[in-house]
């Protein structure tokens, strides 16, 4: 299709077709992974505007069109790239506005969690807990769930969420909460790149801001990494619940001014005042592991400028990542931590590139989770990253991902949308009621399967951790 054949309506953006000498970078320009697809849309519609966004669906349903879309453009496998069809980059929607009476922050779309939205609330005293790298979109993020700062104690990003505007595949613009438009809103906390329609805007619930953020960490040698495991498993379930615990295997620049590869075993405590923070974080301070460690950093006063400048360290734009992850579950005996952690081991021990990590995440104690899509979640969570610049080393890497996450499948129990690459592995992300009702939405919603579906290896058999599918009779895709 050129631009001859195809009646262009007046777009505030631009539309962007194959010809175009900035082509590419419109199709792959804002994807943050360096390991970038070769999927080809007909179209790429840079909106400026909800009209736009109004406009391209209807140009969409014209021209037989599917749609993808792209907020922040941090998909690991860059789902909003996709064979044929429209893809509207929503990357200019990225206005603010807070109400201090409702407390409520509403927010384009492509903001940026961290180096956007936390500034802007941070002005007013207030809070949010969007993504650990700063610049994830809040599109994508909050639609998949979003595990944001202290997930485990203040809950999933997309709790917060108390209305979403959506443009819908007739192009209509309606907003949907717990009144109006219900299935949508129970659809946007958690049915992530499935959700039949576009979020031009979400409404999101803000918290104060605490007041004194506290970073413990400890340093081991990987071969500590059994011994360390099994006493954070002992332990996380009684750290009060304004810390964030997370171990992460890293190379870690030492004092001597050599590199190397550590156990990070990492707890952010978000209180009230410095005491608080400092008592929250007593568990680890009397840690009985304490002399094994290469290094100790206990309490030590930090702000969220200097945690966001952390993150960004740990994952640099454009580099190739390959990524999977998994919900690990298992008894809470001697025995069962011993099993989860000799079945995680290699993901922490073994990663194949130097600047690749992995992530062990507490979630415990479980928090209920209210009536919405988003629906999978265990005590701990694990993700492993390889990260590297040369785009020969894939082949390597891949199998090294694959190989750790099938030593890891007697202890999983699902992934979570956020880290995962459904054209590799695809698992269980939410409990199966929950999926039998978002598919039904989808079918009233977008009857026409306007939307692009999940990028899946397999679409008729999603929602279903592969070891088990054998035993489903009717796997409903
Ligand atoms: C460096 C890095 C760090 C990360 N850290 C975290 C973290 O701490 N916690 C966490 O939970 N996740 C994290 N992620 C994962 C990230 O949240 C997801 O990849 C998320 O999808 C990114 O959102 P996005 O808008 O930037 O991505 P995009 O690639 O723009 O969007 C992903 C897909 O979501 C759908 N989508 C996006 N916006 C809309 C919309 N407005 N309407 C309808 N559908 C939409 C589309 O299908 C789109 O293709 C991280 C990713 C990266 C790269």
């Amino acid at each position: 299709m050129t631009s001859d054949t195809l009646t262009i309506p007046p777009f505030d953006g631009r539309l962007v077709l194959p010809e175009h000498a900035d082509w590419d970078d419109a199709r792959v320009g804002r994807v943050f992974n360096g390991r970038r697809p070769d999927r080809q849309p007909d179209a790429v519609l840079i909106a400026e505007s909800v009209e736009d966004v109004q406009r391209g669906v209807r140009l969409a349903a014209e021209r037989g069109w599917t749609v993808a879309v792209r907020s922040g453009g941090h998909a690991w496998a860059a789902w909003s790239v996709r064979d044929g069809g429209l893809l509207i980059d929503l990357g200019a929607l990225r206005d603010i506005s807070y109400d201090e009476q409702s407390e409520i922050v509403s927010a384009g779309p492509a903001t940026k969690g961290g180096d956007e939205l936390s500034p802007y609330l941070e002005a007013y005293g207030r809070f949010f807990n969007g993504g650990h790298c700063p610049s994830v979109g809040i599109g994508g993020f909050l639609l998949q769930g979003g595990q944001g700062w202290n997930q485990r104690g203040w809950g999933w990003a997309a709790e917060s969420v108390v209305a979403v505007d959506v443009v819908t595949a007739d192009g209509e613009l309606i907003r949907a909460d717990s009144e109006q438009n219900s299935d949508l809103f129970w659809a946007a906390r958690g049915a992530g790149p499935t959700f039949p329609g576009i979020v031009v805007r979400f409404h999101i619930k803000t918290r104060p801001i605490f007041g004194h953020l506290a970073h413990t960490v400890h340093g081991y040698e990987l071969e500590d990494f059994a011994e360390v495991m099994q006493w954070l498993y002992r332990v996380h379930h009684r750290v009060p619940d304004n810390v964030e615990i997370v171990a992460v295997s890293t190379p870690v620049p030492l004092e001597d001014g050599t590199e190397r590869r550590l156990l990070l075993v990492t707890a952010l405590a978000f209180g009230d005042d410095e005491q608080h923070a400092r008592e929250s974080l007593a568990e680890f301070t009397a840690s009985p592991l304490l002399d094994r460690a290469v290094f100790v950093q206990d309490a030590s006063p930090s702000t969220m400028a200097e945690q966001r400048v952390q993150q960004e360290l740990q994952n640099p734009e454009h580099w190739h990542y390959i990524t999977d992850n998994a919900w690990i579950d298992g008894e809470n005996t001697p025995e069962g931590i011993l099993r989860m952690v000799e079945h995680i081991r290699p993901l922490f021990t073994t990663n194949p590139t130097e600047k690749g990590f992995a992530i062990w995440m507490s979630n415990a104690p479980r928090r209920p989770l209210p009536d919405m899509a988003f629906s999978l979640q265990t005590d701990a969570y694990v993700a492993a990253y390889t990260v590297y610049e040369d785009a020969s080393e894939y082949a390597r890497n891949r199998a090294w991902v694959s190989e750790v996450f099938a030593h890891a499948q007697p202890v999983t129990a699902g992934q979570y949308l956020g880290d995962s690459d459904m054209t590799h592995r695809q698992l269980r992300v939410m409990a199966p009621e929950n999926w039998v009702r978002l598919l039904e939405i989808i079918q009233a919603r977008d009857p026409e399967g306007r939307f692009h579906r999940y990028l899946a290896r397999d679409s008729d058999r999603l929602n279903h951790n592969h070891w088990e599918i054998d035993q489903v009779a009717d796997v409903p895709g």
